[in-house]
């Protein structure tokens, strides 16, 4: 997948994190490809992993030790299978040895091997040394920056811009020259996007990309809505979506409708997503894990309130949402580690926004206000995830997200050309980057601000808990 196609804004994955998950796990591979490129993969005795700032104060929350071992493993997020991951997990923790690339057996004793170091790199905020030895002599070591959605770059080019294989007729790096395309020939959002991927992909091949994208959303709100398991963790937190789920099936035949009966549902699909996300289960990052029921929500709830869609509906929807998500990681952030909840949640909702409002009939200036106004009220949104875990305040965010993109679309769609907006989407994009940017180190993805500082307090009782009462809690988690 090119790097700069608007594609790669939904990539297949595990949960429960793009930067902190994905990112290091494709790290962990990228290494590998290094030592198998100089041809060190043979002498290599043992490896040591350096997580810095955010992936060390969250990492253990997220997953990232466990990401990163996968990596250096030989396994791809996309290609990996959740009993797949628990084997090599649990192979590294009982014999104390990984495969390096799935091929040389080397030592490795996770707990001392890997290092959660809270001090931060000065190019990102989510940055990983990976060194590896031959005997006493250090043979490879690489820094990487795990740069949000499941990007990643590596120390020695991060400032190089994304090659292209051929400079590309129809690009665009901005909302307004996006709009300008649209207004040159006449075309969607959606129809602009296909067509500058087509410079890359067949029209075929684009198709199934998103077909695929949208199965696997499908059959994640699927499993969301019919899991009943704790989720994983010192929380013990309950699923919310399966009971939710039960009781809007049974109003269903219900005589008397509750008002709130739509943004039930839509609820009800984000948090099934977010759900399935914080189980480490298979998603698709929309434009980050984190905030990876979003789009799938609005998708769903456009599907069943609106029009079921078909294949035609599902490409154009994704095509909207990517080319406002690549706005945002040409131009902002799609990391929380680096700009907050604003840079994932806020993506989300905006590129959420601008599908449904395009769905709806909205030209493409409108779909670019509704992408504004979500992403406008998203602003300032902090990252502080309790424990490092992708649950609180996480999953519940994503079903605001999910509502305040259907509003957005809904007030973009219904201003009426006498009161145009003040504000641009360039602008919000800028805005959002800046105030990011702004917002202390402690409410963007460290765990140390925020509901995560004021909860540590009832995770360490639940720890203890775990600790002394063993039976008790086993039987949940
Ligand atoms: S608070 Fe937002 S940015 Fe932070 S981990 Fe949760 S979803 Fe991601």
């Amino acid at each position: 997948m090119q790097a700069n196609s608007v594609l790669s804004i939904f990539k297949i994955g595990i949960g429960p994190s793009s930067s902190h998950t994905l990112g290091p796990m494709v790290i962990g591979k990228l290494f590998c490809e290094s030592l198998n490129q100089q041809n060190l993969i043979d002498k290599i005795t043992n490896i040591r992993v350096d997580l810095y700032g955010s992936l060390s104060l969250t990492g253990k929350g997220h997953l990232t030790d466990v990401a990163v071992i996968l990596g250096l493993s030989g396994k791809l997020p996309e290609t990996t299978s959740t009993q797949g991951i628990k084997d090599i997990i649990e192979s590294v923790s009982v014999n104390k040895s990984l495969l390096l690339d799935g091929v040389k057996s080397i030592p490795f004793n996770q707990d001392q091997d890997i290092v959660f170091n809270p001090n931060f790199l000065d190019l990102h905020e989510n940055g990983i040394t990976i060194s590896a030895y031959a005997g006493e002599n250090l043979a490879l070591q690489k820094t990487y920056f795990s740069t949000g959605g499941g990007f990643v770059k590596e120390e020695s080019n991060f400032y190089e811009k994304e090659s292209t294989a051929k400079a590309l007729e129809i690009d665009f790096k901005s909302a307004q020259e996006l709009l300008d395309l649209c207004n040159k020939y006449n075309k969607s959002i959606s129809e602009i996007a296909l067509m500058r991927e087509m410079q890359f992909f067949s029209k075929k091949a684009i198709y199934d990309y998103y077909k695929e994208i949208w199965e696997v959303m499908d059959c994640c709100i699927d499993n969301g809505l019919n899991a009943t398991e704790l989720l994983p963790g010192d929380l013990h937190m309950q699923r919310r979506a399966n009971n939710l789920y039960k009781k809007l099936t049974n109003q269903e035949n219900d005589s008397v409708k509750d008002d709130f009966n739509s943004i039930n549902w839509l609820s009800v699909f984000a948090l099934a997503v977010a759900e399935e996300n914080a189980s480490g289960h298979r998603v698709v990052t929309a434009p980050t894990n984190g905030a990876c029921a979003v789009v799938p929500a609005v998708m769903a709830y456009y599907n069943k309130f609106y029009k079921l869609m078909n294949d035609d509906d599902v490409v154009k929807f994704l095509l909207t949402a990517s080319a406002i998500g690549y706005l945002y990681k040409t131009n902002a952030s799609l990391s929380g580690a680096e700009a907050g909840c604003q840079a994932e949640i806020g993506v989300a909702s905006s590129m959420a926004a601008a599908a449904v409002a395009e769905m709806l009939g909205a030209n493409p200036k409108t779909t670019c206000d509704a992408a504004e106004i979500a992403m406008e009220h998203h602003l300032g949104l902090t990252c502080d995830p309790v424990g490092g875990l992708v649950q609180i305040p996480c999953i519940e965010r994503n079903t605001f997200g999910a509502v305040k993109a259907v509003m957005s679309a809904k007030m973009a769609i219904d201003r009426g050309v006498e009161t145009s907006p003040m504000v641009s989407l360039d602008e919000v994009i800028t805005t959002m980057f800046h105030t990011g940017k702004d917002i202390d180190h402690k409410y963007r993805e460290t765990s140390q601000g925020g509901l995560a500082k004021v909860l540590k307090l009832k995770l360490l009782k639940n720890r203890l808990l775990k600790k002394f009462k063993p039976k008790q809690i086993n039987q949940c988690s």
